[in-house]
Formats: C-alpha cells, sequence, structure tokens
C-alpha cells in the first residue's frame, strides 16, 4: 500500500547512508512518493537520491543553515514538480560538550543547523502550502530536550532541539488554519552515524538500562513514526511529538 503516492517530499540532511533522513526518504519512496534529498554535499545528496527505489528522486546541495539557499532549493522543486506535500527537518549536528565547554562557537553550529535550518526550510515553504491549504511538516526533535541531555548531545544540543519543540507546536497553531500540519518527532538512541563507535561497552550497558524494551532504535524506527506524521493516517494531528525511544521516558 502506497500512504504516499502521487506525493512530493523534501528531507533534509539525508545523505548520510545509515541516517534517519536517508531511511525516512527510503520509506517514503517505497510508499509512492517522490523525494528529495538537501544535504550539504550536492555529489553526496544526488548518489542517496539515486539509491532511492522508484524514478525522479532528486539530491540537491542546501546548507540549511543559509536562507537564501533553502529559499532557492525550495523554488527550484517547486518549480520541477509543480507542488511539494512534505517537508522533514531532519538536518542536525551534536557535540558530546558539558556545559563549561561549549564555546561560543559550538553554540552557533549546533543550534544553527538544528533551529535556523528547520525555521528556514519551513519559511521557504510555507507560502508554498498555504497556497495549497495542504502540507505536512515533520520536525526532528530529540529525547534530549525532554529529559535534559544525553550522552551524545550536550546541553546546546538539548536547547536546540527544545527549541524544535517550540518552533514546532508555535509554526502548527500558526499554520492549522491554513491546513498545514507541523509535528515533532523526538528519538531515543538511535543507531546511525551520529552514535556509532562513540560509546564504551560500559556506556553502553549502562544506556540500554535505561530502555525498557532493551535494544538500541534502528533508522527505520523513526521512519514509521516519521512515515504516520508524513501521511494522511495523521491528518487531525498538527503540534504533537512522537517519542521513539523504546519507553525511555516511561
Ligand atoms: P547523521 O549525522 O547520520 O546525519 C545528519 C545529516 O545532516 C548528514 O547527512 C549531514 O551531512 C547533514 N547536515 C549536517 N549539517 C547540515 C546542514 N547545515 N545543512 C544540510 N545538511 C546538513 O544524523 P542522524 O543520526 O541521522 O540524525 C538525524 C536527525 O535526528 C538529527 O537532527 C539528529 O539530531 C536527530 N536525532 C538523532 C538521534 C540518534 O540517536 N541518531 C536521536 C535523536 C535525534
Amino acid at each position: 500500500m502506497g500512504l504516499l503516492n502521487g506525493k512530493f517530499a523534501i528531507v533534509t540532511g539525508a545523505a548520510s547512508p545509515r541516517g534517519l533522513g536517508k531511511a525516512t526518504a527510503t520509506l517514503f519512496a517505497q510508499h509512492g512518493a517522490t523525494v528529495a534529498i538537501l544535504d550539504l554535499d550536492a555529489d553526496q545528496a544526488a548518489a542517496a537520491a539515486a539509491d532511492l527505489p522508484g524514478e525522479g528522486h532528486v539530491g540537491l546541495a542546501c546548507n540549511v543553515v543559509d536562507k537564501a539557499a533553502c529559499q532557492a532549493a525550495a523554488d527550484e522543486l517547486i518549480a520541477k514538480w509543480g507542488a511539494v506535500d512534505i517537508l522533514v527537518n531532519n538536518a542536525g549536528i551534536t557535540q558530546p560538550l558539558k556545559l563549561m565547554d561549549i564555546m561560543p562557537e559550538n553554540y552557533d553550529a549546533v543550534t544553527d543547523v538544528s533551529l535556523r535550518g528547520t525555521l528556514y526550510m519551513t519559511q521557504a515553504l510555507t507560502p508554498h502550502f498555504r497556497e495549497r491549504k495542504a502540507g505536512s511538516i515533520v520536525n526532528l526533535s530529540s529525547v534530549s530536550a525532554q529529559r535534559g541531555g544525553g550522552i551524545f548531545g550536550g546541553p546546546h544540543y538539548s536547547a536546540a532541539k527544545a527549541g524544535v519543540l517550540g518552533l514546532t507546536k508555535a509554526s502548527a497553531r500558526e499554520l492549522a488554519p491554513d491546513g498545514v500540519r507541523v509535528n515533532a518527532l523526538c528519538p531515543g538512541f538511535i543507531a546511525t552515524d551520529i552514535t556509532a563507535g562513540k560509546l564504551t561497552e560500559e556506556m553502553r550497558t549502562q544506556v540500554l538500562a535505561g530502555i525498557p524494551m532493551g535494544r538500541a532504535g534502528t533508522a527505520e524506527d523513526v521512519a514509521g513514526c516519521a512515515l504516520f506524521l508524513a501521511s494522511d493516517l495523521s491528518a487531525y494531528c498538527t503540534g504533537t511529538e512522537v517519542d521513539v525511544n523504546g519507553g525511555s521516558l516511561i
């Protein structure tokens, strides 16, 4: 069953082969969507798009911290496809720093990608979504926002992802009358390049002890929830946050 047949979707930060964005783009394509992968490197974005099932997918270079680049990518895709239905604001970076080690450049780098990126891509597509009276935006937050930190993210990462939740709820409230939905995903400990190779065995045991389901999540676990939020299955959901964390917050 194609939950996204005939839909056009943009996923930012989706070139990383083991990342949540790539898994989401892949599942969307399997469900009939035409997908644009936006990432820092044009060749990597194009290669990731070529790897998706089906035809017509696009890979573009777009640094989401650059407002003009976000607008240019959105305009190019609207012109090419005639419509965009779904935006997944997935690009994000993390740094495992303690409070007192965060320098201004660390703060800027981490908050810029998650917060500015989400804001700029949302702004770039909002006039189009409003005109069509439709659109589904899925923003990547994190369990780090909900419980104040985790193993991989410093306080600046928690703050950035908490900011994403605020941005999600405020934009959901503002855009609901226009038929546009905005929701957030809060993944817990997911095995991707962001987390790979960064845990000692002792840390791993400690992390898994805090997860009632007893395992790390997979990128596919997150992609399934992104599909739910992007598709009409969640037609009456906006401003919500969906936890994908194996029960970590119970
Ligand atoms: P990843 O590092 O595998 O992929 C991130 C991608 O974002 C990369 O392809 C990178 O090139 C791209 N990117 C970085 N800066 C960019 C920019 N300025 N413009 C465009 N693209 C940029 O990360 P992931 O683990 O797949 O995480 C995806 C999202 O999920 C992130 O927002 C992350 O914070 C969030 N998240 C991840 C986990 C986890 O456990 N992996 C948990 C909670 C939340």
